[in-house]
């Protein structure tokens, strides 16, 4: 894809996702994007679209979900030194703590963002679906926070990799539905969402949990999630004294990324997103959709997917569950498209080595996602010394530990420096 964009067209499309003309009024980022989805659909994305248009940015909404994120989230999330990551890699080491964030990650920020949207637009439930469980968990929390009942799609096999959150969504007066179609995970989880919403578009909002799918979500997603990269911008000149060289987040469908990305598009540094390189770069070992894809539709959106010469869509692996989806959020595909973003991958084993060296040197257990931005950083740091770089720390990996419990710790060997 990259190669069939020239220059000057990458150099425009950049200049006007900087200045937020992106996406255009029919929801495409460039060449990606849109709103891909059978007639039936049509009238609930309208809806929606209508509804983001009305309160996204008006003042009382704006009032309502910051206020939220101050005293129910716990925002700002801290920036953190890393110092023994640092003197280890020989760069700057600081991470952006949306793991200390309600609930665990990044994803509550976008949940109770459209929890209010869903109160405003008159809903009468929620449905979301879920892949780690981890928007599951979050969308339960913000819905009981704002008094709507909450369904919960999740693939069967998720079901089974993220016990410890079916609990806590059930807990949180949520109904977790399994799907058993397709392939059991994310992807099928959406398409049940999906149908589930179409038999009663008015008094269902559908709570979708990443920057992906048709518009208006890729750019509602953004709009919710990009508060990461406003504060860590702000925290970064406050405290380090001066923007990154280079910032990593992890990227599955890419709401954490395109959240602390967004508001950097303008700076001058390297950004990096990191996917899920799985056991290797075959079809079905991965889920590096952005390195090893090609351009697609996928539920509703056009953008980079993994699929066999044939449009097939493929299945995905992936260590971490929030990473194993076969597409990604269209404005991706487009950062990617103009040389802005680098997209690299990193391998199951790659991020369990790097969870593991986090765990050690600074005392902070990350989710098994986010790990695979730490060993990027890591492989950039030993290529860059002396630079300052800034991860993003989507979440923290308790609710890995059943994954984990199946590699126990290499005897120590990140203790010392
Ligand atoms: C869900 C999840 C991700 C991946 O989702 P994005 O939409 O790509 O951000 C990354 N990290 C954590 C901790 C997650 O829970």
């Amino acid at each position: 894809m990259k190669s069939q964009m020239g220059a000057a067209e990458a150099k425009a499309l950049l200049k006007a996702q900087v200045n937020g003309e992106l996406p255009d009024e029919r929801g495409r980022f460039g060449p990606f994007g849109g709103r891909y989805v059978p007639e039936t659909l049509v009238p609930a994305f309208e809806k929606l679209e209508q509804g983001v248009r009305e309160f996204l940015h008006d003042a009382a909404f704006q009032d309502e979900f910051r206020r939220e994120l101050r005293e129910w989230v716990g925002r700002p999330t801290a920036l953190s030194y890393a110092p023994r990551l640092s003197e280890r890699w020989g760069t700057e080491v600081w991470l952006k703590r949306e793991d200390l964030a309600h609930t665990g990650a990044h994803k509550i920020n976008n949940a109770i963002g459209q929890a209010l949207l869903a109160k405003r637009l008159g809903a009468k439930r929620v449905i979301a679906e879920t892949g780690a469980g981890q928007h599951g968990v979050a969308s339960a929390a913000a819905c009981a926070r704002v008094g709507l009942p909450c369904s919960v799609y999740m693939g069967a096999v998720d079901i089974e990799r993220q016990a410890p959150n079916v609990d806590r969504m059930t807990r949180l007066g949520a109904e977790v539905v399994a799907v058993e179609s397709g392939d059991k995970t994310l992807r099928a989880a959406i398409d049940e969402a999906l149908r589930k919403w179409v038999s009663d578009p008015d008094g269902i909002y559908y709570l979708l949990g990443s920057a992906v799918g048709a518009h208006p979500y890729p750019y509602l997603v953004r709009e919710l999630q990009s508060v990461i990269g406003e504060e860590a911008r702000q925290q970064m000149l406050d405290q380090a004294g001066g923007l990154p060289d280079a910032t990593f987040a992890c990227v599955g469908g890419g709401s954490n990324a395109i959240g602390l990305f967004y508001p950097l598009l303008g700076d001058d540094m390297e950004l990096i997103g990191v996917e899920a390189g799985g056991t290797g770069s075959g079809l079905g070992q991965n889920a590096a959709t952005l390195a090893t894809g090609t351009p697609g539709v996928l539920q509703g959106s056009y953008t980079m997917i993994l699929q066999d010469d044939d449009g097939q869509v493929q299945e995905t692996h992936s260590i971490s569950a929030g990473l194993d989806y076969s597409g990604v959020g269209p404005e991706h595909a487009l950062l990617q498209a103009t040389g802005r973003v680098t997209y690299v991958a990193a391998s199951d084993d790659e991020a369990l080595d790097a969870l593991e060296e986090l765990c050690e040197t600074e005392g902070i257990l990350t989710a098994l996602e986010t790990s695979h931005a730490f060993a990027a950083a890591r492989e950039w740091s030993q290529a860059n010394p002396g630079k300052r770089v800034l991860i993003g720390n989507s979440g923290r990996g308790d609710k890995d530990m059943p994954t984990l419990t199946k590699y126990p710790p290499r005897i120590r060997k990140h203790a010392s420096a």
